[in-house]
């Protein structure tokens, strides 16, 4: 799936990466301009992602923004991440 929406003026946005969810995000302040294969989780679906589940996400990700761990490790969190709030969007689980 591609998570970019190519506007017709030229700019990316990134797509919320569970299907069908409409929303989109633009650059953020400071940021670069948006990676390929940058992934995006609106707010909304954020929420869906369990407390515990997400506090292991951002201790990994503190540990890689300190150098103790790896940011791939931190990034397949963050897939597992996704993939719950996806399961849970769509109903497969609650
Ligand atoms: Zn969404």
């Amino acid at each position: 799936m591609i998570a970019v929406l190519h506007n017709p003026s030229g700019t990316i946005r990134l797509l919320c990466e569970v299907p069908h969810c409409p929303r989109t995000r633009g650059r953020r302040k400071g940021e670069t301009e948006i990676q390929d294969g940058e992934r995006w989780i609106c707010g909304d679906h954020w929420r869906l992602v369990s407390r515990s589940m997400k506090a292991i996400y951002r201790r990994a990700r503190r540990r890689a923004a300190s150098g103790k761990g790896s940011w791939e490790a931190a990034h397949r969190l963050w897939m597992r991440c996704r993939r719950e709030a996806i399961e849970i969007a769509v109903g497969i689980k609650s």
